[in-house]
């Protein structure tokens, strides 16, 4: 270890020592990253069936697979599976579960199937969104009608009908903001899934997941290959299949861990103060309480980086207004307006360029609650 890697080490105990003496806690423990891994499905829902294999045996083997290379391989990661058997949880119960526990991220694992002659193959991950094809539709429908063996999921998820597109709307509404690490997250996940796994590659998507609505942290879903494509079901049902699934995810989980690291330690060394909060750019403290006088300017954000970016990148090539601010990462945006409408017209149209971008507000110099900020814009 260099010198100046132990200082910051050093300094990083000390904030830690310092802020547990503060909350009057005995003893320190460097907190382990918690990952709740979600095989779909289970018990009386067998999920997509296949001509010889079930999703929920296929979803929990990997999932067991993928737990099992992680505690061998990473001492400071704690695992929690949302069920390690074959039985049956609710999707609110899945969440719940992740949320109780503050885990760091989220994976969801399932397996797809579509119900057509030409059987398309290969593997995607999904981060919360809005669909933007009826295929992307199909595929968080087939996902949400499991809330169906649950005798309560009206009440359970206010009224939400899994089969009608409207009720899909909402999700257009969302401000996620764990959003920007869930993409990055898949993105992870599909260059392995390519890459090392040698899947077809179906990309990153977007759809309305109640299961990743539902939980507070950064969350994927994976779709590890069509049951329903006989090829590719002999493939997902076989061990070696469920092990080079399992081990791709494993790699892309790898590397978030330690890009995370890399990121929190440089929160915890420099803060986020305003020092580093450059001009053309908004600081990352959140305001419920708007301040009236100020101009609200809506934001869509685009991506965020754990190095500089130029604004003059190619990545931002033809955008005007590029700017950025620094929470951990540095998070970029483009377009300010005083209208809403406007940026989330801007937030659709660049939504296949950079997937997950969203909209935010800011008000003189701060980045401030975006539901406040649309409530204030509409009230006026
Ligand atoms: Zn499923």
């Amino acid at each position: 270890m260099s010198i100046r890697r132990c200082f910051k080490n050093q300094l990083f105990l000390f904030l830690i020592l310092m802020s547990c003496g503060l909350s009057g806690a005995g003893e320190v423990h460097a907190k382990n990253f918690l990952l709740v891994i979600d095989p779909g499905h289970g018990g009386k829902d067998p999920g997509a069936i296949g001509r010889h294999a079930k999703e929920k045996d296929i979803n929990l083997k990997v999932a067991l697979q993928l737990g099992n290379l992680i505690k061998r391989n990473m001492k400071d990661v704690d695992i929690i599976y949302t069920r390690d058997k074959d039985y049956f949880v609710t999707l609110k119960g899945r969440a719940q579960m992740a949320n109780k526990a503050h885990a760091d991220l989220f994976l969801s694992i399932h397996t797809n199937s579509v119900a057509s002659r030409r059987q398309p193959s290969g593997a995607s991950t999904w981060t919360l969104g809005l669909y933007r094809s009826k295929d992307n539709l199909d595929v968080a429908k087939r996902e949400n009608g499991v809330i169906l063996y649950e005798k309560d999921y009206k009440k359970e998820y206010h009224g939400f009908d899994p089969n009608s597109p409207d009720s899909y709307i909402i999700f257009e509404f969302m401000q996620d903001q764990n959003m920007a690490q869930s993409v990055h997250f898949a993105d992870l996940i599909q260059k392995q899934f390519k890459g090392y796994c040698g899947r077809k590659d179906r990309g990153v998507r977007q759809s309305g997941f109640l299961v990743l609505r539902e939980v507070g942290m950064p969350s994927v879903l994976v779709e590890l290959g069509f049951i329903s494509n006989r090829t590719e079901e002999s493939y997902l049902r076989s061990s070696k299949g469920q092990y080079t699934l399992a081990a791709g995810i494993f790699r892309a989980f790898k590397s978030y861990k330690e890009e995370e690291e890399k990121r929190k330690e440089s929160t915890a060394l420099v803060g986020v103060s305003a020092q580093h909060v450059r001009s053309h750019s908004t600081s990352p403290i959140q305001n419920k309480n708007l301040n009236s006088k100020e101009k609200i300017i809506f934001k869509v954000q685009l991506l965020s980086s754990g190095r500089k970016i130029a604004t003059s990148d190619r990545r931002f090539k033809g955008l005007t207004r590029v700017g950025y601010y620094k929470s951990g990462t540095y998070r970029y945006t483009c377009g300010d307006s005083e209208n809403y409408d406007v940026v989330n017209r801007l937030r659709r149209s660049l939504s296949k360029r950079f997937p997950g971008c969203f909209v935010i507000a800011v008000q003189g110099g701060k980045r401030v609650d975006i539901h406040a900020a649309i409530n204030q814009y509409r009230n006026k």
